[in-house]
């Protein structure tokens, strides 16, 4: 199947083309002729399965279909987990309705960004919003937005959102919207609060729970055993020997990330740290010269983890373990996207020796334990204390719960 087989409009298309899209995802396979058909959906997709745009085009062609005179309003409301998700939602539909003649306008309203530029965009008319729920609500109590012409309510990443005391602000939004109106609702997986909330927005959704191929089958995820002194000077070597072309380094702290980018800088590298303690500006900044490449090594906290589309990581590295196996997946998802293989490689240490076995064990994985020659792990692993739970049990812990307040403000 390519996209042609969608029927689409020919603007539509030469975005594709553009692009250098060709052959649908299995998501898009499903999710778009039922878009197209109007109907309310509810698809079990995570990041790198191509949702965004199975969302994005056939929303497009409906507005081809479908255009009005006069004012913009809008018509399209997504809802996403992060700012940086939500700037890359908009992308597409920028990038995908690049030769529209009348191209629906756009606007994120995200936090960290001037609200005052997003409330000029706003009252200017936008057909389509793209927002952090927070931000979205601040403009919503300044009465400075109307919804009341919505049309398509689309939830992104849903069980990512649910974090952030979300379905209270849900249900203040659907107050907002009309009642009438197409539902798409997007979750990597589905607990039950995702369906809870698509039981409460969506109406007799067709649902997408493709048996795809995981993308984790594309990664060829490595455990390397290395005294904890020696992962920067191992992670050099690995760079050099490997000729990894965008790599991903996952750390602990944020002050840990800052320190390895200088370090990695001094000894040559185009090393950036990417976390939440930098600003929204910084933040886009580095995103951007990761992906233009002019930044190779990134190291960054688990903002990084979920969410963010990034082509052609070829190298995901664990320079410190994630907490839980969920972030584990998440994590090493950043390689391997759209279809494309890619690498991940753990450190295990003395010291979360354990902890990893708990990963692979959670996972359903069991990988080799390999030694590099000149870094060989040195002393014994230490073993887990009895009643000690290092990997985060389904339960909340306080020090859970803060990071999770902490991150809400510095996210939205
Ligand atoms: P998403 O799942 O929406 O996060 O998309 C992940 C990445 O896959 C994006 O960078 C898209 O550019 C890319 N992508 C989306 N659809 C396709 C496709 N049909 N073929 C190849 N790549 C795609």
């Amino acid at each position: 199947m390519t996209f042609s087989d969608f029927g689409l409009k020919e603007p539509i298309n030469k975005a594709l083309e553009n692009i250098g899209l060709e052959k649908p995802t299995q998501i898009q396979e499903k999710v778009i002729p039922l878009v197209l058909e109007k109907l309310d959906v509810m698809a079990k997709a995570q990041t790198g399965s191509g949702k965004t745009a199975s969302f994005v085009l056939p929303i497009l062609e409906n507005f081809l279909n479908n255009s009005y005179e006069g004012k913009a309003k809008v018509r399209v409301l997504v809802l996403a987990p992060t700012r940086e998700l939500a700037l890359q939602v908009s992308k597409t539909f920028e990038d995908l309705s690049k030769y529209i003649k009348k191209r629906p306008k756009v606007v994120t309203l995200i936090g960290g960004d001037d609200i005052s530029q997003q409330l000029l965009d706003v009252q200017q008319g936008r057909d389509i919003v793209v927002a952090t729920p927070g931000r979205l609500l601040d403009i919503i109590s300044k009465k400075q937005i109307n919804l009341s012409f919505v049309e398509y309510l689309v939830l992104d990443e849903a069980d990512k959102m649910l974090d952030f005391g979300f379905q209270e602000e849900l249900d203040l939004l659907l107050e907002q919207i009309p009642s009438k109106r197409q539902n798409l609702l997007f979750s990597a997986t589905y607990p039950e609060k995702v369906l809870e909330i698509a039981s409460k927005i969506t109406k007799e959704a067709k649902e997408v729970f493709l048996e795809e191929k995981e993308t984790v089958e594309l990664i060829n995820q490595r455990a390397i055993k290395v005294n904890s002194e020696n992962r920067s000077a191992l992670l050099r070597h690995l760079l050099k020997k490997e000729k990894f072309e965008k790599v991903l380094v996952f750390m602990a702290t944020n002050r840990a990330a800052d320190n390895l980018a200088a370090k990695f800088r001094k000894y040559g590298f185009n090393a950036e740290s990417f976390h939440g303690h930098l600003d929204q500006e910084e933040r886009n900044y580095t995103l951007e010269d990761f992906k233009n490449k002019e930044i190779d090594i990134l190291f960054s906290s688990d903002i990084a983890a979920r969410g963010l589309h990034i082509d052609n990581i070829t190298c995901v590295v664990n320079y410190d373990l994630p907490r839980s196996p969920a972030d584990y997946v998440h994590r090493i998802g950043r390689t391997a996207r759209a279809g494309k293989s890619g690498n991940a490689i753990s450190f295990l240490t003395l010291e979360n020796y354990e902890h990893f076995k708990l990963i692979e064990k959670r996972s359903n994985i069991n990988l080799e334990k390999e030694e590099i020659e000149g870094f060989e792990l040195k002393g014994t692993p230490q073993k887990k204390k009895k009643g000690e739970a290092p990997v985060k049990g389904k339960r909340k812990s306080k020090k859970d719960k803060l990071r999770e307040a902490r991150a809400k403000k510095e996210n939205l």
